[in-house]
């Protein structure tokens, strides 16, 4: 046997021993001899370099040193979940995404929500290409190195995946290792870790791999994504599980919101008796197809929830309460609170929310008061100790007048939050208004942070949004901090932001309840400000997503003459206020409702729906009566041509549409 062949065979065998291990649950080979041929490989590789392999085994051991993690954009974006904490909730939800899709669903999964680091991989050809950390959602830091050095993650895979695909999972450390990891750093003489979670995501961007190799991390999967053959979410997994991922066995089938109840009721009890931390349950709807009829937010998918378990409770002393003004106006009543340490954080503050909260809650300032992080980073009042409360405590008197600028605060019928209306002289909500206006997700103005924002304000420079369109190298460059440098760039950013999409104005704008997702849907819908200015009450609330609050939000900002000479600056300034127009290509499909099912090879499933559009066609989302026809790729579902042919839909394959047009 040549050297080559010996390595070959070795990296071979242990790839077999590691699959058996982790998939299978069998042990066929005592650690010392895995440890053997892993050192013998190791040995081989060493003396034999022109052999390297990126996957090898042997790169569980670590020895890459990164500096810097490259930052790479996910190809699918990584969402967050939407949270849930009662029976109630999680009925809401069912109800609402029966309500979208117009029928009743019952196919969902019941997952454990793995309490760690997310993590997206990318496999090409059966070997791991690339892993990067969740990030913003958008883009995350690439930690393939110290991923590799997880033991349960696959370097090579089994059986028949996908020539090119990514997997979704979270990488967590057991609590076990994470006791004997802090025991270590006690003997050390360093400071204890917090929790097991940081300690996993911390453990990722180590520079040294040989480090991260020493922590005993593990990674659970839970999601493929991109356009692939299955068509449920379970499939996918099980495929998944025999390629050699570790998919918990815990994953289960539901059909009703009582079998989803009887899950989480079950893991509850079991909870403290895992060897990791899960923070709740995470519910999806199995189906892709109705997954994609679904879609997303701007901040998690609509087909999947998670349910939380309860989260920790501390006590503390309520020392005060302050009023906060937003830039729409809103006063939030926030709580000062002793310090206190809570889920591994110090906590000084809590937001009552509104004032009903707090009468709610009967709380007197003095209280001590049981505080708790459910799923927002902001922590919460849950209520206070009858037995600590003083004879003396005062009630809390909700302000009348606004903090900032002094003027009666209104409450609007039917709405919880206090206002102050005088939004055109209120000198933190104009401040508010403008830096939203600037902001990253609005339009995005480089060379103008909120402390310009502040500082421009109060040297008297901008009053609305429009004086920011009115500003020039004379105004600015008198100003402390604004060399000639940060002055070009702060005007070319401004000039530059004249170009941004419709959308983003309409969002920069601030209209009370108005945010991003909303502003989507009412550019696609009018087009343009002009025809959304004089959209009439019934016109606006037949847009999806929008409610009455909304619609009289809106109606409100428009009337407002101030408003409208704003608007009327906006536009004499050259902003885009109307959508651009897509240039059709051709009107060849026009009047066609058209389903695109399965996948393709030519182009992606996005691309063909693209050009569909293009041709002035519609794209259904799925077959009905009204559909003219389907184009069908491989794998598509055969629940779905038994209806397409019930129906009488004609099937077209991708080389017939693509030749048709
Ligand atoms: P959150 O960070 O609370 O918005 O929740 C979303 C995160 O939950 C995802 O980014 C995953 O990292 C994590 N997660 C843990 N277990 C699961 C699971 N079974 N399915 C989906 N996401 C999960
Ligand atoms: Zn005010």
């Amino acid at each position: 046997m040549t050297i080559k062949e010996r390595i070959e065979q070795l990296r071979e065998q242990l790839h077999r021993y590691n699959y058996a291990y982790y998939i299978e649950d069998k042990s066929l080979v005592t650690d010392l001899a895995f440890d053997q041929l892993l050192k013998e490989l190791q040995a081989l590789e060493q003396a034999n370099p022109q052999y390297n392999d990126p996957n090898s085994p042997t790169q569980r051991v670590g020895g890459n040193i990164t500096k810097n993690f490259p930052t790479v954009v996910h190809a699918e974006r990584m969402y967050s979940l939407d949270n849930t904490y009662s029976p109630q909730e999680l009925g809401d939800w069912i109800k609402r995404i029966e309500k979208r899709l117009g029928t009743p669903v019952n196919d969902f999964t019941c997952e454990l929500k793995f309490d760690g680091a997310s993590i997206n991989m990318t496999y090409v050809n059966g070997a791991l290409e690339k892993a990067v950390t969740r990030g913003d959602g958008t883009q995350g830091d690439e930690v393939t190195a110290n991923v590799k050095t997880i033991k349960n993650v696959p370097l090579r895979l089994q059986g028949d995946f996908p020539e090119r695909f990514d997997i979704r999972g979270e990488i967590i450390l057991p609590l076990e290792g994470f006791k004997q990891l802090n025991e270590k750093r006690l003997a050390a003489g360093e400071e204890p870790y917090r929790n097991p979670r940081n300690t996993a995501s911390g453990s990722l961007k180590l520079q040294d791999s040989t480090e991260t190799a020493q922590r005993p991390l593990e990674c659970f999967f839970y999601a493929l994504a991109g356009d692939l053959p299955y068509s449920t979410h379970w499939e996918g997994l099980t495929k998944a599980r025999s390629w050699g991922f570790t998919v918990p066995n815990s994953m289960q089938a539901v059909s009703s919101i009582e079998e989803m109840l009887d899950y989480i009721k079950k893991w509850g009890y079991q909870r403290d008796t895992l060897p990791f931390e899960i923070d709740g349950v995470v519910i999806k709807v199995n189906s892709i197809d109705v997954q994609e009829q679904l879609g997303f937010t701007a901040k998690s998918p609509r087909w999947a929830i998670s349910y939380k378990y309860k989260a920790e409770q501390v006590s503390t002393r309520l020392n005060s309460v302050s009023y906060q003004v937003g830039r729409t106006g809103a006063i939030t009543p926030v709580a000062n609170l002793e310090p206190v340490l809570l889920s591994g954080t110090i906590v000084k503050r809590a937001s009552l929310h509104n004032a009903d909260q707090i009468e709610k809650l009967n709380l007197r300032v003095g209280d001590y008061v049981y505080v708790e992080k459910g799923g927002e980073i902001i922590p919460k009042i849950m209520g206070f100790d009858p037995e600590r409360r003083g004879d003396l405590a005062a009630a809390i008197q909700y302000i009348e007048h606004c903090p900032d600028c002094g003027s009666p605060l209104e409450r609007i019928e039917g709405e919880a939050q206090h206002y102050c209306i005088n939004d055109a002289n209120c000198p933190t909500q104009i401040i508010g208004k403008i830096q939203h206006f600037v902001g990253r997700k609005a339009m995005d103005i480089e060379g103008i942070g909120s402390e310009t924002v502040s500082l421009l304000y109060q040297q008297g420079l901008i009053r609305t949004i429009a004086d920011l369109y009115r500003l020039t190298a004379d105004d600015l460059l008198p100003l402390e901090r604004m060399a000639q440098k940060s002055v070009d760039n702060l005007l070319a950013g401004v000039a530059a932001s004249k170009k941004q999409p419709f959308a983003k104005v309409l969002f920069g704008l601030g209209i009370r309840h108005v945010g991003e997702t909303v502003a989507k849907r009412l550019v696609k819908h009018f087009g343009s400000m002009e025809a959304l200015a004089n959209a009439s009450y019934e016109a606006l609330l037949a847009v999806d997503d929008v409610g009455e609050k909304i619609v009289e939000s809106l109606q409100a900002y428009f009337a407002n003459p101030q408003q409208q000479e704003m608007i009327h600056a906006l536009r004499g300034f050259g902003l885009t206020l109307a959508a651009e127009v897509k240039q059709q290509v051709s009107s060849q499909l026009e009047g066609k409702t058209i389903v695109v099912s399965g996948v393709f090879e030519r182009m992606s499933r996005n691309e063909l729906k693209q050009l569909i559009e293009d041709h002035g066609g519609k794209v259904g989302s799925s077959i009905s009566g009204k559909t003219s026809f389907v184009v069908a790729g491989a794998s598509m579902g055969p629940a779905k041509k038994e209806k397409a042919s019930q129906l009488g839909v004609p099937l077209v394959s991708e080389e017939d549409f693509l030749n048709m047009l």
